[in-house]
């Protein structure tokens, strides 16, 4: 099928509670949110800090229970009484977390570390296993001889490497990549992202790369997802996002990108403290954040998807048809 990923109406409600008000609520982290993921590309699902964007990739891996929804990944179930079991879930998708040095284990060696996912699945003799973590190091441009040394032992981007390499050892059709170069030298996040958009490539794997910065995903992502406060607020392709963005939140992201190639665009202050899930706002939820809301946007359900053209689509009210303020 041309679908890898498909996620249908998730959500993910994280109950907390409430001693002033004497009883529990809900954090709605994730919100009914649908996605695809087509075999070998790279979706950029984006947002601020707090949006949600880590709890959908938590759901994805069976980390959260899930609330509400259905995931499907590679033909298995990821949710629902027939869900696969996480062990052979690994072999579909992979993880590649914002922080390398904490997700490698320091007691154990580069070799040992890249084969123990391969004895788990019990793939390949001892020498097969030796070549494969060799041919993995070569793919992520570390020398074989790396295999008897420690984690400790590399900088921060070489250690991403690794962690890259551990992650693609199963050959997994989907790599998960949560802020994968945010906590590197601004100076080798280059590297590391035109590493992956290679291993995409010449592997054939598919990306969910998910960031709070924006030019990273312009830079990666063949389809955009933009989150707001547990939902979608806009998805397009890349041209559609970059150069034609619909959702006044999307426009607000992209003037903010400290790009040379994005001067001409007039830079707009996105103002405002993103609301608590806790207590989303009536109507629209960026409302209180919106230069451009008027009295519609602040009750009600908020503004449903409007398709703006072959897939594209966001939530606005101003996209609607009939609404004069377009
Ligand atoms: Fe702004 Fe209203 Fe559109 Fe929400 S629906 S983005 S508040 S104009
Ligand atoms: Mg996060």
């Amino acid at each position: 099928s041309d679908v890898l990923l498909s996620v249908e109406g998730l959500k993910v409600h994280y109950p907390v509670w409430q001693g002033w008000r004497g009883k529990s609520m809900a954090v709605k982290a994730v919100d009914g949110v649908d996605l695809t993921l087509r075999p070998g590309e790279c979706l950029g699902l984006v947002g601020e800090s707090g949006c949600g964007k880590s709890s959908i990739a938590q759901a994805l891996l069976g980390l959260v229970p899930i609330t509400a929804g259905r995931i499907r990944l590679d033909g298995h179930e990821i949710t629902g009484p027939a869900k696969v079991p996480p062990l052979q879930l690994a072999r579909s998708a992979q993880m590649v977390f914002q922080d390398p040095m904490s997700s490698l284990n320091p007691r154990q060696t580069i070799g040992e570390i890249l084969s123990g996912p391969l004895r788990l699945h019990g793939m390949g003799s001892r020498s097969e296993r030796e070549s494969r973590v060799a041919e993995m190091l070569g793919m992520v441009g570390m020398a074989p001889a790396v295999a008897s040394r420690y984690p400790h032992e590399f900088s921060g981007g070489q250690r991403q490497r690794l962690c890259i390499a551990r992650a693609l050892i199963l050959r997994p059709k989907l790599v998960i990549c949560d802020e994968p170069v945010s906590a590197l030298d601004v100076s080798i996040r280059a590297q590391i992202i035109n590493l992956l958009l290679e291993l995409k490539v010449r592997l054939g794997i598919a990306l969910l790369l998910i960031s709070h910065d924006l030019g990273v995903v312009e830079h990666m992502s063949d389809r955009i997802a933009v989150m707001y406060l547990g939902r979608i607020v806009e998805t397009g392709g890349w041209r559609q996002i970059f150069t034609a963005p619909s959702h006044p939140y999307t426009q607000a992201l992209i003037s903010a990108i400290p790009d040379p190639m994005h001067r001409d665009r007039v830079p707009a202050r996105l103002g405002g403290e993103i609301p608590s899930a806790l207590a989303p706002p009536p109507g629209c939820a960026f409302n209180p954040r919106c230069p451009l809301a008027f009295d519609r946007c602040r009750a009600g359900e908020g503004p449903a998807f409007t398709h703006i053209g072959p897939d594209h689509q966001a939530r606005c009210h101003l996209l609607q048809a009939g609404t004069s303020h377009v």
